[in-house]
């Protein structure tokens, strides 16, 4: 980036996760990583300058940056530990509400409307019973009720999905799918596997796997394939729930939606909630579920779910894992290998990259051409353009167009008249959601 692009305070997002560095002794590593603002790249190690930083802030090739963390993504542990307040399994658990949970066999919250949180409450320990000490976050200059999100990764898709899945496979009986529609949405689940596209992470397996399923997995149900996997298995009670839960998650994770729709999807997730009470029982409405109420205050304050989300920290503490060899001296291990690895990307070429600069890759000469495309036409199988990638073949050939109309492309071509797309328009579209 330009020096002269750079804002005038540089924005961290703080994620504090652990990752377990040895098996045998149950070791773990706490990183604490930082995101500047919505980049792709850069992460780093953050030590406990931000005091510093944030009074001071910091000089860069003579201009002068003032410093703010805006957020911490961590999940729902990491959180109380470093606010040091009551657990989400605690009856004043809701870092955002002001409510006594019930017990249900587990702490539960039924209050949707209840009191908020502030900055001022919690640091005049309005509402004893939240905290258990002082957290030395205090000293930041950090809205202590506001700054600190929900994160989406562990709520939305490890949280509130995964739930939904194990009580419709595992559930108590009543609530249990029978088990012949459960091997059915494992056939569809498998069956998809061809039609995702590369830009996925992962491809959907069947539920069998449902233990070893990622976040990733479990977010690909929830935003994308869970409507085409469950129409006809779920009963329509239940599956207009579980469209309620999909279509605000949706709307919060679109950049373009999530604040004009914001008051749409707060009434989708607080349907989803009560509707929840209703079907699964209060035992249901446990923290994650509860907090689906909170969500959307979270994403007026800090964009969609993408941008709080600690999907990013989390695919970095893998690679950071990867750089381990041995259990002890974990800290120096990885210091050391980062250094090599800064080293290295100074030198290397920049990450950014501009739509308009695509590739054409794997020149071919089989067609088709439309009649009227000059025979000196270049064919390719593949365009590139920095992180996508559009093919001829399945799963990559599907597009769908500004004007609402879905192809299927079946050739690149370019000639000196520019590059094009050619494919077959599908004639007749159905809307999932009629
Ligand atoms: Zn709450």
């Amino acid at each position: 980036m330009p020096v002269e692009d750079i804002p005038p305070t540089i924005e961290i997002l703080i994620n504090i996760d652990g990752i377990p560095i040895s098996k045998s002794s149950g070791d773990q590593f706490w990183p604490i990583l930082g995101k500047i603002g919505n980049g792709r790249n850069q992460k780093l190690i953050f030590v406990a300058e931000a005091q510093e930083l944030e009074q001071n802030g910091f000089s860069f090739k003579g201009k002068h940056y003032q410093f703010k963390l805006s957020a911490f993504a961590c999940d729902t542990p990491a959180r109380s530990f470093i606010l040091n307040i009551k657990g989400h399994t605690g009856y004043f658990g809701c870092p955002k509400c002001i409510q006594q949970g019930d017990y249900e066999g587990r702490v539960v919250f039924l209050e949707r409307n209840a009191p908020l949180r502030t900055n001022e409450s919690f640091r005049n320990r309005i509402h004893e019973d939240h905290h258990n000490g002082d957290s030395i976050l205090e000293l930041l200059d950090l809205d202590m009720a506001l700054d600190f999100p929900v994160d989406p990764m562990h709520l939305v898709d490890l949280g509130v999905c995964r739930k939904l899945l194990l009580t419709w496979i595992r559930g108590p009986l009543e609530r249990r799918l029978p088990k012949n529609l459960v091997e059915i949405i494992s056939a569809r689940l498998e069956l998809l596997r061809d039609y995702i596209p590369r830009e996925f992470a992962r491809l959907s397996r069947s539920l069998k796997f449902i233990d070893r399923w990622k976040a990733t997995e479990f977010g690909l149900f929830v935003s994308y394939i869970g409507p085409v996997v469950l129409a006809g298995i779920l009963s329509s009670r239940l599956f207009n729930n579980f469209l309620v839960l999909h279509v605000a998650v949706r709307i919060l994770s679109s950049n373009k939606y999530c604040v004009d729709q914001n008051e749409y999807a707060r009434k989708l997730l607080n349907l989803f909630v009560s509707e929840c009470e209703r079907i699964y029982g209060s035992y249901f409405i446990y923290f994650n579920v509860h907090c689906l109420i909170h969500l959307c205050d979270d994403v007026l304050r800090f964009g969609s779910l993408p941008n709080f989300s600690a999907y990013p920290f989390e695919n970095y503490l893998q690679s950071l894992k990867k750089l381990l060899r041995k259990s002890n001296q974990a800290l120096q291990q990885v210091i050391k290998r980062l250094m090599e690895r800064f080293h290295i990307d100074e030198v290397s070429p920049k990450t950014c990259y501009d739509k308009r600069q695509y590739r054409l890759k794997l020149q071919h000469d089989s067609g088709p051409l439309l009649p009227n495309m000059i025979r000196s036409s270049k064919q390719y199988k593949e365009l590139h353009f920095g992180p996508w990638y559009l093919s001829c073949k399945i799963p990559n050939n599907c597009v769908y167009l500004k004007d609402s109309s879905v192809i299927l492309i079946e050739n690149i071509v370019s000639n000196e008249t520019g590059d094009f797309i050619c494919g077959r328009r599908y004639r007749q579209l159905n809307n999932i959601y009629d």
